[in-house]
């Protein structure tokens, strides 16, 4: 099926379209309509399987319509992520299509260094860091606990399997708290395991598992 076919926004299908990207792959046909329904969804996923763009695109097509509905001052969504470097290119992704799309939303990075209180200055609706940071931003105030579970929408674990062998967990746990009930989140790893098992039960609510 078409991205089109799988109900994707086509202001999305025209972006990539311009990107060259054409056909949806295995993982994206499956996870963007479940996604776009608003279920919870775990997905085994290897870099290279198009996983990037299973989440992001349908993320994107949620906040089309939901941003600007209310004047938020936490982001809607957040993707969290293992490393700086994966950081970056999931910002340069996002940012790239909002571009394409011609949409009003902001997105920004923020990981280990970065100016957390100018990052978050400019109220981003995508927010894309690593546990540790973002649970820096709300021990210091920078991001309102309240606000944040007043806004969040959308949870991303991004290589999930990575964010605890590189000690998220207890980051993890801190940031759990403040992740409202109505939140849709999704998980993505390369590889399950008793820690990801654990992670899904706890963070995520009854969840479609996709294994492709
Ligand atoms: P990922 O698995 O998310 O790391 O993506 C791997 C690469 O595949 C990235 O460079 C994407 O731009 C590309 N890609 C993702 N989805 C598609 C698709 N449906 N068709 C062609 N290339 C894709």
């Amino acid at each position: 099926r078409s991205f089109e076919e799988i109900g994707l926004d086509p202001r999305l299908v025209r972006a990539l379209s311009k990107k060259g990207v054409e056909k949806p792959t295995p993982i994206q046909q499956v996870a963007i309509p479940l996604i776009l329904e608003g279920k919870d969804v775990v997905a085994r996923a290897k870099t290279g399987s198009g996983k990037t763009f299973a989440y992001l695109l349908p993320l994107l097509q949620k906040l089309f319509s939901s941003s600007g509905s209310k004047s938020k001052v936490a982001p809607s969504a957040i993707v969290l992520v293992p490393t700086r470097e994966l950081s970056q290119q999931v910002r340069t992704e996002v940012l790239s299509l909002i571009e394409l799309c011609r949409v009003q939303l902001k997105a920004v990075e923020l990981t280990g260094g970065a100016d957390m209180r100018a990052a978050l200055a400019g109220s981003p609706d995508i927010l894309v860091s690593t546990p540790g940071c973002i649970r820096k931003c709300l021990s210091s105030g920078v991001l309102q606990p309240a606000s944040l579970s007043d806004s969040l929408e959308i949870l991303v674990l991004d290589e999930a399997d990575l964010l605890l062998s590189y000690g998220y967990e207890e980051d993890l746990r801190a940031l759990k708290a403040h992740i409202p009930r109505r939140c849709q989140c999704l998980l993505m790893s390369a590889t399950s395991s008793a820690d990801v098992e654990k992670l899904k039960k706890q963070i995520l609510h009854n969840p479609f598992i996709l294994t492709l």
